[in-house]
């Protein structure tokens, strides 16, 4: 197998920016676009690509250095071939544009916990929401240097971060101290974030809350997450929801319920009662002889589904009201009305004791 440097032309003490300097030169030279056809062309172009992947990144580097060898088999790091060149090539010419060359890797996900109101859960809105953020800095795109400035190579270590100890029989490689790592120094930091790469704003977003939602849905806003400086794109942002109680109305799943008082006298003879829904009253019937416990519908006064077909219903659950404190003339009236009914007139103090008795030895 051939030498890596040899394949870049390359020295085997090269600087990184050595290295991207010959890697860009033979890429351009080899790239299929510009040797279409050319199957020779092409394994060239293979080749410096394996062999920049390799040399581009610090620790495979060190270890190729230290065992001669990329054999993955044998590694216990990850040295498989698995970047696209395509994205070697493009992060490689994108840096040449003034950007960075960064694997790709996501910011963290962030979440914000939103109160809404019982209607805006039913019909959707429009909210905005103010997170924290930490962005990138715009003014030097996260390099930490001052525009129009360069990063020094460091000279401790020649842009590797890494230095070499030999004791012994053995070389250890070292974190560079002047450079901590980076291979490079910075003498001009960015003014703009003092040389953090990063910037601590606020940024104020909108929400589109979809109708249907409830309590504990989370929506998803791509690209609105954390992102510090090492990372290439930003991570997203939770936005999980919290639906604030009604006073009046309840969910059950995509139907709004309400609990309606209904007098005696209106359960049995029937009639009309005024009823809140969430679009405003309407007027519902109570047919004669409404039972407790009976449940009305309202169609399509509901929830508009989640998946944006149709709408649920509004259920109205029945109180039948028993009075509690009737006057002498009520009072009367009901008598009259039970004998109407040929039913016995039970109280507590005459004969109920003794129903309950007998009830209790006669299942004996
Ligand atoms: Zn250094
Ligand atoms: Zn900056």
């Amino acid at each position: 197998m051939k030498n890596l440097y040899e394949i870049l032309n390359v020295s085997p003490d090269a600087s990184e920016e050595e290295l991207k300097k010959a890697y860009r030169k033979l890429a351009l030279k080899y790239h299929p676009d510009r040797n279409p056809g050319n199957k020779e062309a092409e394994e060239k172009f293979k080749e410096i690509n394996q062999a920049y992947e390799v040399l581009c990144d610090r620790e495979k580097r060190l270890r190729y250095d230290r065992f001669g060898t990329i054999d993955e088999t044998t590694s216990p790091f990850d040295f498989g071939f698995t970047r696209n060149f395509d994205d070697l090539f493009n992060d490689l010419f994108s840096d040449f544009f003034g950007g960075q060359r960064q694997r790709s890797r996501k910011g963290d996900d962030l979440r914000y916990n939103l109160e809404i109101e019982f209607e805006e859960a039913v019909f959707g809105a429009e909210k905005e929401i103010e997170i924290p953020k930490e962005e990138r800095c715009s003014a030097c795109k996260g390099t930490r240097i001052e525009p129009g400035h360069e990063p020094q190579v460091c000279r401790a270590c020649g842009g590797k971060g890494q230095v070499r100890h030999s004791h012994g029989f053995f070389i250890i490689n070292r974190t560079c101290e002047q450079c901590n790592g980076e291979g490079y120094i910075i003498k001009n930091f960015c003014k703009t974030c003092r040389g953090k790469g990063y910037v601590r704003t606020k940024k104020k977003i909108k929400v589109r809350v979809p109708p249907g939602v409830d309590t504990g849905t989370r929506l998803k806003i791509r690209g609105e997450g954390g992102q510090s400086v090492s990372d290439t794109h930003p991570g997203d942002l939770y936005v999980v929801l919290r639906v604030k109680e009604h006073p009046l109305f309840n969910r059950e799943g995509d139907d709004i319920t309400i609990r309606i008082d209904v007098s005696f006298p209106v359960a049995c003879l029937g009639g009309e009662i005024s009823v809140p829904t969430i679009e405003g009253n309407r007027v519902l019937i109570i047919p004669p002889g409404t039972q407790p416990g009976s449940v009305l519908k309202i169609k399509g006064l509901g929830v508009i589904k989640s998946n944006g077909y149709g709408r649920g219903d509004q259920l109205i659950y029945l109180n039948i009201r028993v009075p509690k404190n009737l006057t002498e003339k009520q009072k009367q009236l009901m008598e009259e009305l039970t004998r109407e009914f040929n039913e016995e007139i039970v109280t507590p103090r005459k004969g109920f004791k003794e129903r309950v008795r007998e009830f209790f030895e006669g299942t004996e």
